[in-house]
């Protein structure tokens, strides 16, 4: 018997439609008028960036995954959980979040691509660069001289979409706001709570029945709980609202 469709997968697939045709369209408008954006196929150094997500985006992504992958995910959020506890500020934790736990385990570095392109959280969607890749790499910043980086920043100042402060395209970034208020409202609909978190941990605790079973009936402190038998529990890594 065919299921029917998760109501929470129909709503952010919808909104990561509606996503995707506004950020055409922004795009088109700012190349337009000579911006230049520099991700495309094969790009992957922010790959290792720490991101954030919704459980209802963690669990559309586990949805598609292989067991392969769920076991991937599943090591990746220990190595993460393990940095957060370790880390003693958020800059260490981010820093040794991507020189050391590394690449997400849903890229295929040999091909450059995502493998769960479909279904990769807004973060990844939402995520465009005004410079070349390499302003992109960890430690990229910190390894520049003073001098560079203040020509950094002119440049940044100087470039159309930027924030000032990063090379990253602000209003890409903003447009996906809509995504992540639709995703809230779905939880608290779905759940009466909302759960926020890493992607690797949320996604692991996404295919945990009892740890669904508990957000389901709307208990945190179950779910909490759950979470910390699993080993997959810190106070940032996943929160619940
Ligand atoms: S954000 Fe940077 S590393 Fe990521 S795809 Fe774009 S240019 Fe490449
Ligand atoms: S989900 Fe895909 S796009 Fe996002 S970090 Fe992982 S490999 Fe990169």
């Amino acid at each position: 018997m065919t299921r029917p469709p998760d109501p929470l997968h129909t709503t952010l697939r919808t909104a990561y439609a509606r996503y995707q045709r506004q950020a055409g369209r922004w795009l088109d408008g700012y190349t337009r008028q000579g911006g230049q954006v520099y991700c495309g196929a094969g790009c992957f150094r922010c790959c290792d960036m720490p991101i954030r997500v919704s459980l209802a985006e963690a669990r559309l992504t586990a949805s598609e995954l292989t067991a392969a992958q769920l076991n991937g995910m599943r090591q990746h959020a220990r190595k993460t959980i393990r940095n957060a506890r370790s880390a003693r500020s958020l800059e260490q934790y981010v820093e040794r979040h991507r020189q050391e736990v590394g690449f997400c385990p849903l890229l295929d570095r040999e091909q450059g691509v995502c493998t769960a392109y479909e279904v990769r959280p807004t973060r990844c969607r939402d995520t465009y660069s005004a410079f070349p890749a390499r302003y992109c790499a960890a430690g990229a910043l910190e390894d520049m001289t003073r001098q560079e980086l203040q020509a950094y920043r002119r440049e940044v100042r100087r470039t159309p979409g930027t924030d000032g402060e990063s090379h990253y395209i602000a209003p890409l970034e903003e447009l996906s706001e809509p995504v992540w208020t639709q995703a809230a409202r779905a939880m608290r609909q779905a759940w009466g709570l909302e759960v926020w978190g890493d992607f690797w941990v949320l996604t692991s605790l996404a295919t945990d029945d009892a740890f669904m079973r508990a957000v389901e009936a709307g208990q945190a402190d179950p779910a909490r709980r759950r979470a910390r038998a699993l080993g997959l529990e810190h106070p940032e890594l996943l929160e619940f609202a």
